[in-house]
């Protein structure tokens, strides 16, 4: 009889064990700074944010932090900070969630895409000279489930040219690039901190940077109560005191801040725990063929961070050209769930092609352009491909070597297997992956 579970034989995973996987953990601390804010009446206003945000800077060694609504709003107005107006071109990888780059739309702005790498699914930093014009502003860089870019070579590039780096750290609260911490090293930065990632507090998002002109630009778009005096000191912004820029009302509410703060205190403590498991996870899958970690080498001073969506990379070509499909179909019958794919390349979606947002009579990513950025993309046939290339992995929050081991295995016996699963092989269906982390996770469902 065979092995594998999904032809009848034993389940490598045999005890269960959701606290393992059970995130953000909440306390009664959690509760109780709730429910002082709401029996305060403090929903609204800033000054738990306040308190949350000065923290904040201090943790992640920026000069200010502000607290937004969601990640999608502190990237618009990081964008916005950075000087992106009318006709600027911002560069984003094009395999990330949508909102590290649709933001710049809505500035009059558009979005040029660049190529991920294969090994580590953050922008590839030879693929960013390609992208950049006399209009591009900004280059966002995603740390992308997890892992830090190459943030020397992105910013050697950004000062040659003259440009910004935004960094994406929605994926990566408190990890480092070589000693320094992700968020401090661009020139501002904009991540989520919505329930789903790994710095989980609620909906909310946060700003950050060492550049007060960029600062006070942030809070224009979308802060009317700090457009005073006491905050703004940039000379352009004086004479429009009193409303936002933008039009928008980006603040956090303020049971999320409540929530940070206390996250805030046990953060580290408890990503440090998750990266202690998830390195001994992939410890026990080195060597194994078609497998391969998606991880950092921390002997360089670089981490993973909270190891947010942790996800593994697929080497079909070792597995006799088996799909990623049939290889999570056959380790989700070992009992360890899985499923194929990251996030779907964003230059591939219709908003980025044919959709006139804005009715200005032609797609909007043109409209908002002197060229048609659309032609770069025929350069992005390999970020296409990487979306088969990739499975989510568990995210284990607690380190339990017994049940990290039966994991492990369901991944390793497939993989050593994979010649029985060859003949029913559907193939991956060419949308393997999502475009957005909740849809993805529905997709895993069913
Ligand atoms: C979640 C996410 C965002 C947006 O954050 P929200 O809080 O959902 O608005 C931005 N960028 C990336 C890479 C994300 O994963």
């Amino acid at each position: 009889m065979s092995e594998l579970a999904l032809f009848g034989g034993n389940k490598a995973v045999t005890k269960s064990y959701p606290e393992l996987f059970k995130w953000p953990i909440i306390t009664k601390e959690d509760e109780d700074a709730v429910l002082n804010v709401l029996r305060a009446g403090a929903m609204s206003g800033t000054s738990v944010t306040m308190e949350f945000e000065k923290k904040f800077a201090e943790w992640n060694g920026t000069k200010y932090a502000l607290g937004f609504n969601n990640g999608t709003a502190s990237l618009q107005a990081a964008m916005y900070g950075c000087g992106v107006r009318k006709g600027d071109e911002v560069i984003c990888p094009t395999v990330t969630y949508w909102a590290s780059g649709a933001p710049a739309l809505s500035l009059g702005a558009t979005v040029v895409f660049a190529n991920i790498e294969r090994d580590t699914l953050c922008i590839d930093p030879d693929d960013i000279e390609r992208c950049i014009s006399p209009r591009t502003k900004a280059i966002i860089c995603v740390h992308y489930v997890g892992y830090p870019c190459d943030m020397d070579r992105i910013m050697a590039i950004a000062k040659k040219h003259n440009i910004k780096v935004i960094e994406d750290v929605s994926h990566a609260q408190g990890g480092y690039y070589k000693g320094r911490k992700l968020g401090s090293i661009g020139d501002a930065a904009g991540m989520s901190l919505m329930s789903g990632k790994s710095f989980a507090v609620g909906e909310a998002g946060m700003l950050l940077t060492n550049d007060k002109e960029i600062y006070d630009h942030a809070i224009s778009l979308g802060h009317y109560e700090r457009m005073e005096k006491e905050y703004i000191t940039s000379p352009d912004l004086i004479p429009y005191l009193g409303l936002p820029a933008g039009g928008y009302k980006y603040r956090m509410h303020q049971l999320s801040s409540a929530v940070g703060l206390v996250q805030l205190k046990y953060y580290d403590e408890r990503c440090a725990e998750i990266r202690k498991a998830m390195n001994y996870f992939w410890d026990l899958l080195e060597g194994v063929p078609g497998i391969r970690a998606h991880r950092v080498d921390e002997s360089t001073g670089s981490n993973m961070a909270g190891w947010y969506a942790a996800t593994g990379l697929y080497r079909k070509e070792e597995l006799g050209g088996l799909s990623v499909t049939r290889f999570c179909e056959a380790v989700r019958a070992e009992g360890a769930s899985t499923s194929p794919g990251c996030n779907r390349p964003l230059h591939t979606h219709g908003l980025f092609n044919t959709f006139d947002v804005y009715g200005a009579g032609a797609p909007t990513r043109v409209a908002n352009a002197d060229r048609d950025v659309r032609e770069l993309d025929k350069e992005l046939g390999r970020s296409e491909e990487y979306e088969a290339a990739t499975y989510s992995i568990p995210w284990f929050k607690h380190y339990d070597k017994e049940v990290i081991e039966q994991y492990a295995n369901a991944f390793k016996k497939v993989a050593l297997n994979y010649k029985e699963l060859l003949a029913d092989d559907p193939g991956d269906s060419g949308d393997v992956g999502g475009w957005h982390f909740f849809a993805h996770t529905a997709k895993k469902k069913s």
